[in-house]
């Protein structure tokens, strides 16, 4: 690998071929990131390769890239020859964006299979032929088990956000599509967390994996200033509108707990005067992509969307993140603020915290390892009666009651 005179690694250096570097500089990406600096060269060779690595690393492109690069053509009508499985349709569709940037350049063919939408133009796809499959796994079994899709002729498998689809309960389904695809195989996996429970559940569909970690666990990215602001559970709403007026309605990710509260929310909001949409599990798949697009067009400023969809919202240039409420997994505040100060962006997040949340707020800090700031542009706002004030002297290393006493606690 070269070295440009500054010392960054360059695209170039890492052994991509014409069409691929063509796809590159298409996307508009000047250096590789972490990821893709450590992956690519490793796929490039054939080695399988476990990569803990979170979306908004650029993970998607460190897979997309030196797949299509190494794949022969499929012939007439057969295929896949690479498959990657993800666990949301949202997630399936970036990647496809992306392969499909590479594919105008290699000549590849991406299909995409997902739930949720009609089975007939998917089953049409397949049938012309395809050489890079990306899909989520319920589908993906429909199809095959209905004979409209043969794993046979799989040379490389991606497993994607692999904690996420246990987490979600797709270890089965997983089980069953790799028993359907030759053992004699690149397998490729990335996960957030490259912990026992995921390398005991799938580290054993890999064959002397290298190993590539960019985010341990809790890893907040450096270009996200993070603050939290003490607020009464009734005054939220209203704290929220104050933030958006002085700190601007453009490009803003609002995260609630609850698809009713987003829904909610989202009404408050224009009444108000913001474009808001609502993205969460509880809309057909149709309405969550027609809201993303709004989002990401500028039709609307402001994109309210619950936990389900915290890893699967890729819009670039997000201005900053709103906790609304605080998440109850620590990890969900990791991948909320992350939508943020993306790709060496800088991005800022505010967690709007009530008393009965300020342990889950704690939990967050022991997580992150270190205390938030208070929100300095909070002068003047009405955060509700009595006042909470997160402790200023708490430390992150505080010791916190356990689940028993938190029980007691709110019990009392
Ligand atoms: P991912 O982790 O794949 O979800 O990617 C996160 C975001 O980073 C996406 O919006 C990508 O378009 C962007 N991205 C990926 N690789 C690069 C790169 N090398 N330079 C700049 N942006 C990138």
């Amino acid at each position: 690998m070269t070295n440009t005179a500054k010392g960054a690694v360059t695209f170039e250096s890492l052994g991509l071929g014409v069409a691929t570097l063509a796809a590159v500089a298409d996307m508009g990406y000047a250096r590789p990131t972490p990821v893709q600096e450590r992956a690519i060269p490793l796929v490039l060779e054939g080695r399988d390769v476990l990569a803990g690595a979170q979306t908004g690393t650029g993970k998607t492109a460190a897979f997309v890239l030196p797949i299509l690069d190494r794949l022969p053509h499929a012939q007439n009508g057969s295929g896949p020859l690479a498959l990657v499985v993800t666990p949301t349709r949202e997630l399936a569709q970036q990647i496809q964006k992306v392969a499909q940037t590479v594919c105008e350049h290699t000549g590849h063919r991406a299909v995409v299979v997902v739930g949720g939408v009609g089975y007939e133009p998917q089953k049409d796809a397949l049938a012309k032929g395809c050489d890079l499959l990306v899909a989520t796994p319920g589908r993906l079994l429909d199809l095959v088990e209905q004979g409209c899709c043969n794993l046979g002729e799989v040379e490389s498998l991606v497993l994607d956000e692999a904690d996420r689809m246990l987490d979600m309960g797709f270890l089965p389904d997983v089980r069953r599509i790799v028993a359907m695809i030759p053992t004699r195989r690149q397998t490729l996996l990335f996960s957030a967390t490259l912990d026992e429970k995921v390398l005991g559940a799938v580290g054993s569909l890999l064959r002397d994996p290298a190993r590539v970690q960019i985010a341990p666990k809790g890893t907040v990215a450096k270009t996200v200033d993070q603050y939290v602001l003490g607020v009464t559970a009734q005054a939220k709403k209203r704290v929220l509108v104050e933030v958006l007026r002085r700190e601007g309605s453009d490009r803003v990710l609002v995260f609630v707990r609850g698809k009713h509260r987003a829904d909610h929310l989202c009404r408050v909001l224009r009444q108000k005067g913001f474009g808001a949409a609502a993205l969460h599990g509880g809309r057909t798949q149709s309405q969550r992509t027609h809201a993303l697009e709004r989002f990401a067009s500028g039709e609307v400023g402001v994109l309210v969307a619950t936990d389900v969809l915290s890893r699967g919202i890729d819009v670039s240039e997000v201005s900053y993140v709103v906790n609304l409420d605080v998440p109850h997994d620590a990890e969900d505040y990791v991948h909320r603020i992350g939508r943020t100060g993306r790709a060496g962006r800088r991005g800022w997040a505010l967690t709007l915290c009530s008393e009965p949340e300020y342990l889950d707020l704690r939990d967050i800090e022991r997580l992150i390892k270190r205390v938030i700031d208070p929100y300095p542009n909070a002068e003047g706002i009405d955060c509700g009666q009595p006042p909470f004030v997160p402790d200023p002297k708490r430390k992150w290393t505080d010791r916190l009651p356990g689940k028993k006493a938190r029980k007691r606690m709110r019990r009392k």
